[in-house]
């Protein structure tokens, strides 16, 4: 694994074949492991479907060579999506919300890509509404949309999952991951449930999130610090199936900071808010694994760090709670 020694003729040979690392804290029996993305060329996951997504696109002619993609994105999906489209002989525009983070506007910028900017009231929304207009607009554009675009879930169904299994000789308990779109977590549960039905799968989203109304819980809806993840409104999020998920479970804000605290000064882990919610889950269903109280059919569990805290130093991740979150 991870062996990318062999000379490449781009950086999108270099996408996926991530490490996969013990967390060092887990229960001896029960060993958790969490496959790094920030080892990916634009530093995140979501390079997986930026690649996945434009070369499928590609081939089934929804774009041509010199055309367009637009995608209304504020983070990680903009940086993976620029980097596949440069690339691939794409032209790369994104609508982002002003509110959002310049840092990452600055990266799509640097990698050749357009960034457009809507009014912070109109939110996602306005976003998504001002990219499907411009599609219009253009000859040979087409939007993405990772939020319903089955290609996300499959992106993740035939790389990160089979990537899992080939390094742990398809011994996986558990696969726990934090759902924004929720692709990552549908295409290891799809693939994992296909290996044994048995398999735990354990959605991670922020507590104030709204995943965990689809299985009957009755949540109550708030702000949270913890970025990549959770949802305010389900419904817009088409790609989570309730069906392959065992429980959904909620991280406080406070939780995960604490953990991606003690995962870099203990562990060497640059990770961020959703690793860390990822990792409070993923060592939560190891101790239940331990302890008899879920049925696995093997004892390791696995999970995702989906990015580095690179991305978040100017917002005080590794600050006091209280400039953290303020
Ligand atoms: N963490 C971070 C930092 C992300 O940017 C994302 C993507 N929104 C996720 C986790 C969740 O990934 P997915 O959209 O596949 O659920």
């Amino acid at each position: 694994m991870t062996d990318h020694l062999d000379p490449k003729g781009s950086v999108l040979e270099t996408v996926g074949r991530t490490p996969l690392v013990s967390v060092q804290a887990a229960p001896d029996s029960v060993p958790v492991y969490a496959k790094l993305e920030s080892f990916n060329p634009g530093a995140s996951v979501k390079d997986r479907i930026g690649k996945y997504m434009l070369e499928r696109m590609l081939e089934r002619g929804d774009v041509s060579p010199g055309g367009t993609v637009i995608e209304p994105t504020a983070g990680n999906t903009g940086i993976g999506i620029a980097v596949a489209a440069g690339q691939l002989d794409l032209e790369a525009v994104f609508v982002v919300p002003e509110r959002f983070s310049v840092e990452k506007q600055q990266l799509m910028d640097a990698l050749g890509a357009e960034v457009i900017n809507t009014p912070t009231s109109e939110g996602m929304g306005g976003a998504i509404e001002r990219a499907h207009e411009l599609a219009e607009e253009l000859d040979d554009a087409v939007v993405p949309q990772q939020f319903s675009n089955p290609l996300n879930t499959e992106a993740h169904y035939e790389t990160t999952a089979p990537e899992v299994y080939e390094a742990l000789d398809g011994e996986v308990g558990a696969v726990v991951a934090g759902c924004g779109t929720a692709g990552t977590l549908m295409g290891m549960a799809r693939y994992a449930r296909e290996r044994d039905p048995e398999t735990y799968v354990g959605a991670v989203e922020p507590t104030g999130s709204l995943y965990a109304g689809t299985k009957g819980a009755d949540v109550e809806e708030g702000e949270y610090k913890i970025e990549g993840i959770g949802t305010h409104d389900p419904t817009t999020n088409e790609l989570f199936e309730p069906e392959l998920v065992d429980d959904v479970i909620q991280v406080r804000d406070r939780e995960a900071q604490n953990e991606l605290k003690r995962l870099a000064s203990e562990e060497g882990h640059l990770v961020a808010s959703s690793a860390g919610a990822a990792s409070v889950a993923a060592l939560a269903v190891a101790e239940r694994i331990q302890q008899g109280k879920i049925d696995a059919p093997h004892d390791s569990v696995v999970t995702m760090f989906p990015d580095s805290s690179e991305r978040y130093l100017s917002k005080g991740i590794y600050r006091s709670f209280e400039e953290w979150t303020e």
